[in-house]
């Protein structure tokens, strides 16, 4: 998919005010930090679309992009960031989990992981949260530059690995990607290009 187009659009804490056209919506959520910004800058080709690490934890915001005049990037709060109170947390929950069951036009999850990360029950738990409410989802291992190739491969295998010996069913969907180093890109937007695709279709007038 060439990016022609990848406008900011809103921000805001409340799904209800969320835009209202029914194009087909992607989210992308993590842990602060994961490299979740660089991702979203990396796959839609501009440097300051998403905030780099600005103030982690505290944007608790749902930031809407409109890419190709077609479809949704969204990128949401991160999640995990130890200095958050008790009270944030609180309300970063309620907002996900508003937005995730409430929103509609939404086809499916990113949620990232570091590739040097051993699975985590915040990141399990997440992803487990989802499958329970039947919202499909990727992973989307970010920084694979930190590994080389070999033991990136390792790694993804020993995570999808131990996915599967915590009782789940079946391991995800995934992509491996280095913002740095633009790894992933070509792989993940066609993903969204084919979904998109067979969204249309399913249209009666698509
Ligand atoms: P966010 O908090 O999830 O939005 O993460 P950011 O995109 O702000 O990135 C957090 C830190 O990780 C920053 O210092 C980035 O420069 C770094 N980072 C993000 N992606 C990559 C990557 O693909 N490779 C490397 N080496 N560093 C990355």
């Amino acid at each position: 998919m060439k990016i022609k187009s990848a406008e900011f659009i809103t921000s805001n804490t409340d799904v209800s005010r969320c835009p209202s056209e029914p194009i087909p919506e992607y989210a992308f959520i993590g842990r602060s930090n994961v490299g979740k910004s660089s991702l979203i800058n990396m796959l839609t080709e501009r440097k300051h679309l998403a905030k780099i690490s600005g103030r982690p934890g505290k944007t608790q915001l749902i930031n809407h992009f409109k890419i190709n005049n077609n479809w949704y990037l969204v990128d949401l709060p991160g999640y995990g960031y130890a200095k958050v109170s008790k009270k944030d947390k609180k309300e970063f929950q309620a907002l996900i989990q508003k937005y995730f069951t409430k929103r509609q036009q939404l086809i499916s999850a990113f949620v990232l992981i570091d590739i040097r990360h051993n699975p985590q029950p915040i990141d399990l738990d997440f992803m487990a949260w989802l499958v329970g409410k039947e919202i499909p989802f990727c992973i989307v291992f970010t920084k694979a530059d930190k590994l080389k190739p070999k033991a990136r491969e390792h790694q993804v295998e020993n995570y999808l690995q131990a996915m599967l010996e915590e009782g789940w069913q079946a391991a995800p969907p995934y992509f491996i990607t280095s913002s740095s180093h633009r790894l992933g890109r070509e792989e993940l937007l066609a993903y969204i290009d084919s979904v998109n695709e067979a969204f249309r279709q399913s249209r009666p007038n698509g």
